[in-house]
């Protein structure tokens, strides 16, 4: 059976969500930026917390661990490379061990930058990506703990999952992040469409996410740096892509 997904919002722009397997009645939260906005979601859908997968150890992806596990005994699988940082964590996982939900089954992918640990959960049978911190729609995290080149790393690998993979990302950032990427790529057409379909899902009080791998590797600028085109228009033609993109990343930390 299919996997089912609840979305809504934690703290000031974090993504809460909830991913349940109807066979088992399974349910995981992926990472934990607030326990009172989960358990209302819990309420909402009648579903039982069984697990938090978490991506990072940032506080505002795991402070809402211990008030979780201690009202519903919940098993936390956190990433093996920071597994020390975070509390309460029950498994600890990494590039290529796989994580289940009930009956759903996960590929953990390393996706070190943004932490140096970063993990990412895809279920290939539902074609979904949990990826935290490392891509945003139309965007891509900080560069914390790893360096450019590590990053863009990850992000190939993220780019490399099946077109119509649905992911689901950390934070809401997309509508800053659609005016950023037209600073480097104006004339893309598709990133144009994706802000006219933001517009049009922000009006109407819906969230942006999860977009698909497929849309975002045509519209978003880090998923692109070896484009030549992109490395002309920076001022890095016959570049490495990861100078690229440590480029426009060191651009959007500065706007
Ligand atoms: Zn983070």
């Amino acid at each position: 059976m299919a996997a089912q997904t609840h979305l809504f919002l934690c703290l000031k722009d974090n993504f809460g969500v909830l991913l349940h397997d109807p066979q088992s009645g399974a349910t995981a939260s992926i990472d934990a930026p607030e326990a009172a906005p989960i358990e209302a979601a819990l309420q909402r859908t009648g579903w039982r917390l069984t697990d938090i997968l978490v991506t990072h150890h940032h506080a505002d992806h795991t402070q809402g661990i211990g008030e979780l596990k201690a009202r519903h005994h919940c098993r936390v699988v956190a990433p093996r490379n920071e597994a020390a940082r975070i509390a309460h964590v029950d498994r600890a996982a990494g590039e290529g061990d796989t994580v289940k939900v009930g009956a759903l089954e996960a590929r953990v992918i390393d996706t070190p930058g943004h932490t140096a640990g970063h993990i990412a959960y895809f279920f290939p049978a539902d074609k979904i990506a949990f990826v935290g911190d490392t891509l945003f729609s139309i965007g891509c995290g900080r560069v914390i703990e790893g360096n450019a080149e590590m990053m863009w790393q990850s992000l190939i690998k993220l780019r490399g999952l099946p077109d119509d993979t649905r992911f689901y990302c950390g934070h809401e950032y997309t509508k800053a992040n659609i005016r950023f990427a037209k600073t480097i790529e104006p004339n893309n057409k598709a990133l144009a469409a994706r802000a006219e379909e933001v517009d049009r899902l922000t009006a109407a009080g819906q969230f942006t996410i999860p977009a698909t791998i497929g849309a975002e590797k045509a519209a978003n600028p880090f998923l692109r740096a070896d484009d030549p085109e992109i490395a002309r228009s920076v001022g890095l033609a016959g570049a490495p892509a990861w100078k690229v993109f440590a480029e426009i990343r060191e651009r959007k930390n500065r706007s």
